[in-house]
């Protein structure tokens, strides 16, 4: 399982993790990103962490790599 995390703080809502790969990221009401529920472990006003399996690491880490704040880990 890869681990991906959206630290919310420094997220700026802008929308291209969730463009490039919405089978993990999503928004919430202000437009920021979060884990899609399938995958979600755990969600704070900080943090959105979830987990997913090998096929979505690419996405995952395209998406993390999109973010021009460098709010998402992939580890
Ligand atoms: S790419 Fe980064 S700043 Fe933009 S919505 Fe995703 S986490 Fe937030």
């Amino acid at each position: 399982m890869v681990k991906v995390k959206v630290d919310r703080e420094l997220c700026i809502a802008c929308g291209t993790c969730y463009s490039i790969c919405p089978d993990v990221y999503e928004s919430d009401d202000e437009g920021k990103s979060r884990i899609v529920a399938k995958y979600l472990k755990e969600q704070s006003d900080k943090y959105s962490i979830g987990e997913v399996g090998k096929e979505l690491e690419k996405c995952a880490r395209d998406g993390a790599e999109s973010c021009a704040v460098e709010a998402i880990e992939v580890t």
